[in-house]
């Protein structure tokens, strides 16, 4: 269930999303949300410089691992544009983080790229809960995953 806190969560992610795709990355966009419920931390996609594992939900993990204690992780929530990718959701699973909530997921990703045509990745879009089981997991988040859909085909069709 999502409530309007999430919803609001999920509106920065898409513009950070937005801001990635504006300055030539991919359109991803990720919120680390503390057990208090302030935002600890923000990234989006950097990839354009060639790296391809510079997604935010690893940022994330990385951060929380260095600036959170493991009851801090655990008790924090991850909002994200897009479901985590199997790199970042083991990232997140090994350093201990606790929900999950995304606009759009990995299925609808897919989909979405399959109808403009893009040939599929080099990993395979898995679910988060395939990858780190122990994770409670919330989306797709309704009138939001059409807003990323938007972010991909501005994307792919230039
Ligand atoms: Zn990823």
């Amino acid at each position: 269930m999502l409530t309007d806190v999430d919803r609001a969560h999920l509106r920065r992610c898409v513009e950070l999303a937005t801001e990635a795709l504006d300055a030539g990355d991919e359109p991803f966009g990720s919120v680390l949300v503390g057990p208090d419920g302030t935002v600890r931390f923000e990234d989006r996609n950097r990839v354009a410089g060639g790296d391809a594992t510079q997604h935010p939900e690893f940022a994330i993990a990385r951060w929380a691992a260095t600036h959170l204690s493991p009851g801090d992780r655990a008790a924090s929530t991850v909002y994200t544009s897009g479901e985590h990718c199997p790199m970042c959701a083991a990232a997140h699973g090994w350093v201990g983080l606790g929900r999950i909530v995304y606009a759009s997921s990995s299925a609808q990703l897919t989909g979405w790229l399959a109808e403009l045509g893009v040939p599929p990745g080099p990993v395979r879009p898995l679910p988060v809960t395939e990858v780190a089981p122990g994770v409670a997991v919330d989306g797709p988040a309704r009138g939001l995953d059409e807003q990323v859909r938007e972010l991909h085909r501005r994307l792919h069709r230039g």
